[in-house]
């Protein structure tokens, strides 16, 4: 495209929300073929909640709160802060129970899995099943049940285990936002194929996938995994654009053709993306393509 109907098209991007970086990204964006979209706060709202709690051994609730809340304090994860909202509205219930949680130490992140920590004397794991299978906790049938009655509902299940023992586990909900199964939809009848790539696990993947209408799901992939994925579509010779918010999906925004960030998202991802979507609405992926399949059109 020339200089001018660069600023032309990043003129009306801007006015109407889609921040192009430069002409590259305008003009790639038209020959997009297939999109991958990040499941977490880009397909859905991004703000999970939980929405139930169970207990799984004879420690009791009050001890199961407690020790969510002091490991999961020290995570940033929007997962870490479903769990402590809620675990501390249930201790509220239990009125006896002073304002203060225990301290932890030794505590650690593990990555795309969950967090730990020492409280007390006991040894405590907050997080997914793959967590649980690193650390040699042994999963009961109970709580087997418990996980795959809540990811069919595309909820993702936050298990906790003390001292090596599961104790309790909660249902965390992040519905989707209210127009991705329209985009999906839409941009289908463009001739573009969607895909999910999560950190998440398989189950709840397929769940949201099926929610909105997409069929290509790549779940329990780290950041690097997640770029992998964008290549492997590329090397299939399909123009590749990610769509993603997090830390987590900037390998693979700055390995796509063209990378979307959501503007509600990180700084890291909207530094790695070429396009903004500055209101962070699905729509304006549409917006984006038909804005550079409208420049591209007009040039040649
Ligand atoms: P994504 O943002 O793509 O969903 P992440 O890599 O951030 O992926 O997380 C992957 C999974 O790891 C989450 O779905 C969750 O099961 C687990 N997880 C990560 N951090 C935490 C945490 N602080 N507490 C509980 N679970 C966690
Ligand atoms: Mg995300």
């Amino acid at each position: 495209a020339t200089p001018t109907a660069v600023m032309v098209a990043s003129g009306i991007g801007a006015s109407q929300g889609v921040l192009i970086k430069g002409g590259d990204a305008l003009e790639k964006a038209h020959k997009v073929k297939t999109i991958v979209f990040d499941k977490t706060g880009t397909l859905t709202i991004g703000k999970p909640e939980v929405v139930s709690a169970v207990l799984l051994s004879e420690f009791s609730m009050e001890v199961l709160c407690d020790m969510a809340i002091s490991v999961e304090a020290n995570s940033e994860h929007p997962i870490a802060k479903a769990v402590v909202a809620h675990a501390k509205k249930l201790r509220k219930n239990f009125g006896s129970c002073p304002e203060e949680v225990p301290d932890v130490v030794d505590f650690e992140v593990h990555m795309g899995a969950g967090v730990s920590g020492k409280v007390g004397d006991r040894t405590v794991l907050v997080g997914n099943k793959r967590l649980m299978h690193a650390c040699n906790v042994k999963i009961s049938s109970e709580a087997e049940k418990y996980i795959s009655e809540n990811e069919i509902l595309a909820r993702t299940c936050v298990l906790v285990s003390i001292n090596g023992k599961i104790a309790g586990a909660f249902s965390v909900s992040d519905p989707v936002k209210p127009e991705a199964k329209r985009v999906i939809s839409f941009l289908h009848s463009m001739g573009i194929t969607s895909v999910i790539v999560t950190g998440d696990n398989h189950a709840t993947a397929i769940a949201i996938a099926n929610e909105v209408g997409i069929d290509q799901v790549f779940a329990e992939t780290d950041p690097v995994g997640k770029a992998d994925k964008v290549k492997e579509l590329q090397m299939r010779g399909m123009s590749v654009a990610m769509v993603g918010d997090g830390i987590n999906d900037s390998p693979a925004l700055v390995a796509a053709d063209v990378g979307m960030a959501i503007g509600a998202g990180t700084d890291v991802a909207i530094e790695a993306a070429d396009i903004v979507l500055i209101k962070s609405n699905l729509e304006d992926v549409i917006t984006a393509i038909d804005l550079s399949r409208k420049t591209m059109s007009r040039i040649r």
